[in-house]
């Protein structure tokens, strides 16, 4: 019997799952064609299977795709060399990298023109990771532990990056090493952790005195959803990350529960779930505001401008919809919104 279940915000969508969402979205509503994702456009399950239905088919090579093809590059960001051989095979291949990763990726390109040897701490196998290499594959060296930095024989001239979705108990104890291996260490000034990753595992931590088990909403392969549940762990509390309301029939839960969703999670899943443990008492727990938002990418706006712009000229019904739902007003759209009209 669950006593009480605290449901906890900032859970499920960041700024820049919202933005790639609603960008693969725009290019089905555009385009009467397949439109070919290189990765999963986010780390979810659901939404990876949702657009497959509706004719998006995710690729993992620039081969698997046929000439003219109308290609989208996933949020987590893709590798230089990946995104030229998309452009020489497509027709048009949009970029819906997050603001925040393509910061990493402008800070790798800085230190490597520098001569600079790059640590960058992250998932060997997280399609972030991969992509983030690809800008300087020479002067980067991937890092998951103390002892990956250790055993680096790299000289004196070291800078330190890292991927976006980490725990801060998996980066802090290697920025803290590595700072003592390196003095001279060069680092950005602003932290790579991004501020979605960060809010949910600190919005997580002030519950969790109050709580007995936290369920974490989200994918496998989803690095944030990982780490929140990393974290919970590290702080002695049970946690399980789920995948859909299906994963809680084995749980034997009881007490006080807390609940939040990994970046990529879509809420629906999340109330599901709640309507599922059926809690005696639920309690909203919001420490933390949080209002980014991304726009679309450059070349997706200027595309579908360019296209609303020509059905405007055969527009003498006016029966065309309003601007005011076109993508100049793409604020007021959420991803919840685009994938409820997939
Ligand atoms: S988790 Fe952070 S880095 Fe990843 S897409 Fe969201 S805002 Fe961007």
């Amino acid at each position: 019997m669950v006593n009480k279940l605290y449901l906890v915000t900032p859970r499920g969508f960041c700024a820049g799952v919202e933005m790639a969402i609603k960008a693969l979205k725009w290019l089905l509503k555009v385009y009467d064609q397949t439109i070919y994702c290189y990765h999963e456009i986010v780390h979810n399950k659901w939404i990876v299977k949702e657009f497959e239905k509706k004719n998006v088919v995710f690729v993992e090579d620039p081969k698997d795709i046929p000439d003219g093809a109308i290609v989208m590059l996933s949020a987590h960001g893709t590798s230089p060399t990946i995104e030229k051989r998309f452009n020489q095979i497509s027709s048009m291949t949009i970029n819906s990298v997050c603001p925040l990763v393509t910061k990493v990726h402008h800070e790798a390109k800085k230190f490597s023109n520098e001569n600079t040897q790059i640590i960058y701490v992250g998932h060997k196998n997280h399609d972030e990771a991969k992509g983030a290499l690809g800008v300087s594959p020479k002067n980067m060296h991937i890092v998951e532990s103390i002892n990956d930095v250790d055993k680096l024989d790299i000289g004196e001239n070291v800078a330190l990056l890292a991927q976006t979705t980490l725990a801060k108990s998996e980066w802090e104890p290697i920025m803290n090493y590595s700072k003592t291996k390196y003095p001279d260490l060069k680092m950005p000034r602003k932290s790579d952790l991004c501020y979605a990753t960060t809010n949910r595992q600190q919005a997580i931590t002030e519950i969790l005195p109050n709580v007995d088990t936290v369920l974490v909403v989200g994918s496998e392969n989803s690095s944030n959803t990982q780490a929140l549940v990393t974290m919970v762990e590290n702080n002695n509390v049970a946690a399980y990350r789920i995948d859909d309301v299906k994963d809680i029939e084995n749980l034997n839960l009881k007490g006080n529960i807390a609940i939040t969703a990994g970046a990529s999670a879509p809420d629906h899943i999340v109330y599901e779930i709640i309507e599922q443990i059926n809690p005696s008492e639920l309690e909203n727990f919001k420490p933390i505001e949080e209002a980014e938002y991304f726009p679309l990418p450059q070349q997706l706006r200027a595309n579908i401008k360019n296209v609303a712009d020509f059905l405007n000229i055969f527009n003498t019904s006016g029966s065309y919809p309003k601007s005011e739902f076109g993508i100049s007003n793409d604020k007021k759209w959420t991803a919840t919104e685009a994938l409820n009209s997939l």
